[in-house]
This record gives structure tokens, sequence and C-alpha cells, in this order.
């Protein structure tokens, strides 16, 4: 139970990231408390709960890798874990680490001030709570603020409406139902399948085709999962160490150094194997040279020609107007296949858009579709929505969302000038949403904790991302990420999604490995591009006084 005590951290979110970063805090003898919005643990997992939901990344690594008995125990019985398989995980690592009496469920942080005078924090929820702390751990995740388009007549709409990131616990049943899903990015995807199994009728509004590759889904091969077991070490060394957060080999050739046989042999190896290593498996160049990538979509757009017998329906399929894993690549089972069956049918929003919802259905330019359900697939406000909504005001009252007018000024993601003693984990500027989650997040916990030991260590109270510091690295952000194809394209990694929003690269695509080294160094050198007062003494570099060096701690 919360006591409203003053406490040296709260931490907001009870996903992956928040529940490792309260288990850490309490671990190394802070007081902290955690405030979550949903009424259990989960994150992600709590609130994407529609049909089909999965995750692409595969269940061998998708997990924690500091409990080692947990690892072997946990089945791994599907290649890729569904969200009620994930749900059941993260509620399990509640219970083992006894995490749930750390947090307040059911309480959405509304407002976080900072008070100058007290160098605290005051914390305040929709529900009534109120909590002050020395420091703040946003674990809010990256995609956690739906983005509901602001339709006309959405609110008059007399049947059910759905999110897919605000879904309800309660498994919805679209039999006989005729359902629209709008939006075909990874989530609408994933549920367009299974609904399309269900429903009476499903239309689809597209308004940005998209290319997904086969996940190739399966049961786990059970000498498969006891050698990946006993290696687990390896793997996730591996996984720690690479550009994102999975434990395989890139390609070092180049899509243009071979013949034309050859690359449609890797391409269609990748595409029978399923998985994200059609793009980064297959050729190195995929992500930087235009010409290398319009190989690999061409191959889809073939690929999208033999699957969809309807030519037309195939020709609206195939995805034209962005390089090929700019927009993030979902994987999918039957995507393509979903547009051959009788009960569904494809709109065109950039042909026939949307003039507005009816209390029966949608009206396009094209005429109307009467409906008993609408899914919003459409996505999220993406890395910056989640911080935005929580209401945080730093030095001189500032808001965050002023702050960040222009787009987010960061350090290495986890601090921003202006708001001392905050640190965001997986916050913009840093890997997160470009990698396997549970890799960056276990990075960004373990070196927030390592911060936090070392100024207790060092009689230090309150850390502030230097104003220079956050602009040094908000440029090499923007300008690793122009090496790349991604600023061609309009996504959500550059906040097109969202009207009004700044165009910059949200995360940090350098890679986690570089990443990390980097926020190592950082640590190691005492913080540097960090002001901390009261200043620590000069001392060598090496111990601090709780034992643990800066940086390279581990939890358990
Ligand atoms: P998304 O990728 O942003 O896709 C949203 C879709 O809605 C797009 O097709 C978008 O069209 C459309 N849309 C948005 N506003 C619209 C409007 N006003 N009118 C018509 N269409 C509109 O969102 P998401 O599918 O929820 O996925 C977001 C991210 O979540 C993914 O990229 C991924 O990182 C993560 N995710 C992961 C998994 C997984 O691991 N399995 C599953 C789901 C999601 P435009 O393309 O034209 O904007």
């Amino acid at each position: 139970m919360f006591d409203a005590e003053p406490l040296d951290v709260v931490a907001i979110g009870a996903g992956f990231a928040g529940l490792y970063m309260v288990y850490r805090l309490r671990e190394q003898g802070f007081s902290v408390h955690g405030f979550e919005r949903g009424d259990g643990v989960g994150g992600t997992w709590y609130w994407n709960r529609y049909p089909g939901a999965r995750c692409d990344s595969e269940i061998m690594f998708y997990s924690f890798s500091f409990l080692p008995e947990l690892e072997q125990e946990w089945p791994l019985t599907e290649r890729y874990p569904g969200q009620p398989d994930i749900l059941r995980y993260l509620e399990e690592v509640a219970s083992r680490l006894d995490l749930r009496k750390d947090f307040t469920f059911g309480a959405e942080v509304t407002a976080i001030e900072f008070d100058e005078a007290a160098d605290r924090w005051t914390l305040r929820t929709a529900q009534g709570h109120l909590a002050t702390a020395r420091y703040v751990v946003t674990a809010v995740g990256c995609l956690s603020a739906a983005n509901q388009p602001g339709f006309p007549g959405a609110d008059a709409f007399q049947g059910l409406s759905l999110h897919t990131g605000n879904w309800p616990r309660e498994p919805v049943d679209f039999t006989g139902k005729r359902v629209a899903v709008i939006g075909t990015g990874a989530s609408g995807i994933q549920a367009i399948p299974v609904i399309a199994g269900q429903a009476a009728h499903l239309t689809v509004f597209q308004r940005t085709a998209q290319f997904t590759i086969p996940a190739e889904n399966g049961p786990l091969d059970e000498q498969f999962v006891a050698l990946w077991k006993r290696n687990y070490p390896e793997w996730r060394r591996r996984a720690r160490h690479s550009a994102a957060g999975f434990p395989y080999t890139p390609s070092i050739t180049s899509a243009l150094e071979v013949s034309e046989a050859e690359r449609r042999a890797a391409f269609e190896a990748a595409w029978g194997a399923g998985g994200f290593t059609f793009l980064s498996g297959t050729f190195r160049d995929l992500a930087l040279d235009e010409e290398a990538n319009k190989t690999a979509a061409d191959f889809v757009r073939a690929k999208i020609a033999e699957i969809v017998h309807d030519p037309d329906v195939a020709d609206m399929l195939k995805p034209r107007d962005f390089p090929i894993g700019t927009k993030r690549l979902p994987l999918d089972t039957n995507y393509y296949e979903t547009f051959n069956r009788q009960n569904v049918s494809l709109v065109d929003l950039r042909r026939t858009p949307v003039e507005e919802i009816t209390p029966a259905g949608i009206r396009t330019t094209a005429g109307h579709h009467d409906l008993d359900v609408i899914v919003y697939a459409t996505g999220f406000d993406a890395l910056t929505g989640p911080l935005e909504a929580l209401g945080i005001r730093g030095r001189g009252g500032q808001a965050l969302r002023d702050a960040w007018r222009e787009g987010p000024q960061t350090y290495l993601g986890v601090a921003v000038p202006g708001f001392p003693n905050l640190f965001t984990i997986t916050g913009p500027g840093s890997p997160s949403v470009l990698s396997n989650m549970p890799v960056s997040i276990e990075q960004h916990v373990e070196w927030i904790g390592d911060c936090l030991a070392w100024l207790r260590g060092h009689g230090g109270e309150v850390i502030e991302a230097t104003g220079q510091a956050a602009a040094g690295w908000t440029d090499h952000v923007q300008q690793v990420a122009s090496v790349t194809l991604h600023p061609k394209a309009a996504t959500w990694y550059m906040g097109a999604n969202i009207p009004g929003k700044p165009r910059v690269f949200l995360p940090y695509i350098g890679g986690v490995s570089n990443y990390r080294d980097h926020c190592a160094a950082v640590a190691a050198n005492g913080y540097g591009g960090f002001a901390v007062f009261p200043a620590p003494a000069p001392r060598p570099v090496g111990k601090g006084d709780d034992g643990t060096r800066p940086g390279d701690g581990r939890a358990a």
C-alpha cells in the first residue's frame, strides 16, 4: 500500500521496465514506489489484447535475463509469444519478486512537478494520489498513448468502437458482426486475419499499404529449446552486443554485389524462414541504399501479386511510397491471404477518404459502409506522447511538452535538461523501438540503478543533463538517422502520424551495442554531460562507495 511518505524514487508503469526498475532499486535499498494506470502489471501486454496480438521478437529472447531460474523454468512453446503468454510471464515475475506490494494500480499519473526549493518531485494521479520523491523514473513505454483519429461523427457511432492499444479485458466476439479495421500497421496486420475468421464481414480501411513478412510462427522443437536454454548466457551476451538486441549475425553482403538469382534465393530463403532476418540477415545495405532496398521491396510486391487472387486488390496492397523497413516491418500470419476471403473487402482511403463516421458506420467519398464494430488500429503518439501525457513540469515550471515543441531534446534518451532527477527508460534518443525491448530496458534500468547508487555514494542529490550534452546527443541521433533511408519516409519514427508533431527521427539507430558502450563510458567518466549537486569531491576513477563501479553492475 502507498502510504504517502516521502520517497527516494517514484516509478511510473508496471510493464517490463517498471517492474525491473522497482525491483532493482528496492534491492539497492532505495525507498521506491510505482504507479500504474492499469489494474495489473503488463504494460503494453496489459493494454494490447486485440485478437492476434503477439510479439514479433522470438520467445527465446523476449524475456528478462536477470532471472536465471525463471529463464530455465519458463516454457518456450511457440516461436513468438502471444499476448496472453507475455502477460502471464510478467505476472509470474511480479509474483516471484513480490512486486505488487510496491505498486499502486489503477492510478493514472497526471502531474509531476519539480520543486526547486526542495529538489524534489511531487506527483499526482487522476485518482487523487499524492507522492513526493527525490527521483522520478518513467517506465511508460514508447507505444502507450493511443492515436485516435478525429474523424467527424466518431462519437455518434452506435456500434462498438475499439482501439487495438486500449483493448477491453474481456474477449470481444465478432461472430456475425460487420466489422471495420482502420489501419494496416503491425497491429492491424495481426488483427485482420483473426477478425476475418470470425466476422460476418470485415472491411479493411487502408491509408498506406504495408510490407509484411511471414512470421512462420509455430511450436518450438523440444531439443532446440533444451539447447537454447543450455546456452542462454551466451545468447544474452550476443543480444546485448548486437545492433538491435537480437543475437543473430547480420549479413555483410551488399544486395547489389550478387546476381539476380542469388538475391532472389536469399530473399526466398528468408521469406520461408520468417521473421526480421528478411531485412538484417539477407543483405547489409537494405536500410542504407535505395537501389538495394528496392530489390527487397520488389520481391515483396511480387509475392503480393502471387498470393492475392484479385489483381486490383493486389495492386492496392502493394506499398509504393516508402522504402521497405522504414516503416516498422510487421510479421504476419496469412495477412495477404486474408484478402482472398469472400467476407473481406479492402477500401483504399487514398482513393476514397473517410468523410465521416455515422451512427451506423463509415461514409467514404464512395459510399456508406454499414457496421457493427469499428476497430481503430491507428497506432500511437510514439515515444514523446506517453511522456508528455504525464504533465511533467521541470525547472521554472516549464512543461516537458513546451520544452519539446521543436522535438525531444534528451541526453542518451534517458535524461532531459531542465528536468533534474528525471530518468526516462527507453526515452526518445535511445534505441528503444528499434531494438528488442527487454534488452534495451534492462540496460537502461541497470544504468539508472548504477547512477543512483553512484550519487548516493558520492553525496550527490541532484543530477541533470546539461543543455550542451543534450544538444550534442540530439544532433548525433539525427545525424546517424540521416545516413539511413528512414528520413525519406513519413512514419511514426519521424512523428509523421500525428498532426502537428515535429518531424524528427525519434529513436537512436546507432545500435544497441554502440549505445551501451556510450552509456557505460559516460558513467565511467563520472557521469560526463551531467551536472551533479552537491558536486562530488574529486576522486580517482574506480570503485564507488557502495562497492559497485558505475556502468557495469547487474542485479542478481
Ligand atoms: P502504426 O504502425 O502507426 O499503424 C497505424 C495504421 O493506422 C497505419 O496504417 C496508418 O496509416 C493508419 N492510420 C493512422 N491514422 C489514420 C487515419 N487518420 N486515417 C486512416 N488511417 C490511419 O500502429 P500499430 O499498427 O499499432 O503499430 C505501432 C507499433 O507498435 C509497430 O510499428 C510496432 O513497433 C509496435 N507493435 C508491435 C507488435 C509486435 O511486436 N507484434 C504488434 C503491434 C504493434 P499511415 O501508414 O498512412 O499512417
